[in-house]
């Protein structure tokens, strides 16, 4: 049973051409009386561009740079009405605009930071896809939450999840006594939860981008595989919900029914289970506190295989065990090795580096981290170039 729309919801999607993107687009195309888009932005695909602007006419659209923007104009009708921007301040902008009520915020990697801390600055509704905004700048951006008193809503599925099992006084950040021990992240495993550590060495790009139970972006998808992305996760985690790394327990649930779960101390486990199709945790982020139909199948109970749970091995996924040790030396160390892992990601899908280098990229760069202190944004870009420049170098002794 649907309530009755309150005002329009104006969206800007950062990254609409993206997996994520493309969901959001999908959700909002069913309640054009909900949400209407304001701007969108994209890198690569500028076809896909134009598309999403004869459908959705968005006032604004922002690319790479004037060449793109000077592209995208003639894949557009000559009487389009449509402003056409480019670069990082265009971001920027359309993020914070004054009609903006929501920002999707779903670029992939650190080029989302900065448009996303401009949708928190001026305190809009923020949707969270880019966790590696919060692996590179955690404590920093959860105070710029609170002091422009944001609403930050988590879309990736196990965020999402838990923020709907946790009591509504946490999810805003005051947990008082709410009764939580942990918070149970569940993981896939990805395609190579059952591969020896030795057939690691030899997979191929398109065998790591397989993802058994999800449709994603490469970077993501890669991720998935090395388990990196549940590093990711459980530092996104650590700061999005305020618990410290023993709060956090990773459980591998090859099904991907369970999205997450919140144990309490009396003994209760609470999960959100669902189909894994993103367009759930952005329905819910996009109509909370309401629900809206999502377009995705009800979950069918009498289809599904038995549910079952294992512990990470970390010499299978040594990944995740860096990107937890990484999280308790702190931010210094996130920021390497979000940094590190975005660079060997992308050698590895140039086929510059076998599967099991970016490990190795990752480690060394995490390992060479003085306990330094990043207190602003400028030291965090700073010190995530210096480590991307780390990364390439290691990459040219490890390159196969
Ligand atoms: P995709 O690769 O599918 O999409 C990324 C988007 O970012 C595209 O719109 C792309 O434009 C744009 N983009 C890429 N590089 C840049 C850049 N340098 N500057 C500006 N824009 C850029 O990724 P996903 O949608 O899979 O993931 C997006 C984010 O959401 C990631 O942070 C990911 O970790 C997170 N996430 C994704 C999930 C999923 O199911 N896909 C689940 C949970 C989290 P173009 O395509 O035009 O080049
Ligand atoms: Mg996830």
């Amino acid at each position: 049973m649907q309530q009755a729309s309150q005002n329009v919801q104006t969206i800007t999607i950062l990254g609409a051409t993206g997996s994520i993107g493309t969901s959001t687009l999908d959700v909002i195309s069913q309640h054009p009386e909900r949400y209407r888009v304001y701007a969108v932005s994209g890198h690569s695909q500028l076809q896909k561009l134009a598309d999403i602007a004869l459908k959705f006419a968005p006032k604004c659209i922002v690319v790479n740079n004037q060449q793109d923007a000077a592209q995208l104009h003639s894949l557009l009708p000559k009487n389009t009405q449509v402003q056409i921007r480019h670069g990082v301040d265009a971001l920027a902008d359309i993020a914070s605009a004054k009609g903006v009520d929501t920002v999707m915020s779903s670029i992939v990697g650190a080029a989302g930071l900065l448009p996303t801390l401009a949708a928190v600055k001026a305190g809009k509704k923020v949707l969270l896809a880019n966790k590696e905004s919060l692996v590179m700048s955690g404590q920093l951006f959860m105070q710029a939450v609170r002091e422009h008193n944001a609403t930050l809503i988590p879309i990736d599925s196990e965020h999402n999840a838990i923020f709907q099992c946790l009591p509504l006084n946490y999810q805003y950040g005051k947990p008082g006594d709410s009764g939580v021990s942990h918070l149970l992240l569940t993981a896939s495993g990805g395609p190579f939860r059952e591969s020896l550590p030795q057939e690691l060495e030899s997979v191929t790009v398109s065998q790591a981008c397989a993802h058994p139970n999800w449709d994603m972006g490469q970077k993501i998808s890669v991720d998935s595989a090395s388990m990196m992305n549940k590093g990711l996760e459980f530092i996104e985690a650590k700061w999005l919900f305020g618990v410290d790394e023993d709060s956090i327990q990773v459980v591998i649930h090859p099904q991907s029914t369970i999205h997450s779960m919140v144990q309490y101390k009396d003994g209760s486990v609470i999960a959100q289970m669902g189909n894994p199709d993103m367009r759930t945790p952005i329905a819910h982020a996009l109509a909370f506190p309401e629900r809206i139909n999502s377009g995705v199948e009800p979950l069918n109970f009498f289809e599904q295989a038995n549910l079952s749970f294992e512990k990470p091995r970390e010499d299978r996924f040594p990944n995740l065990f860096l990107a937890m040790q990484a999280s308790r030396i702190g931010q210094a160390a996130t920021t390497a090795l979000n940094a590190a892992n975005e660079i060997a990601v992308a050698a590895f899908l140039n086929e510059q580096i076998r599967f099991t280098d970016i490990y190795k990229v990752n480690k060394q760069v995490v390992d060479a981290q003085a306990n330094i202190t990043l207190d602003s944004i400028d030291a965090i870009l700073s010190h995530d170039k210096v480590c991307r420049d780390m990364a390439e170098d290691v990459i040219t002794r490890v390159r196969r």
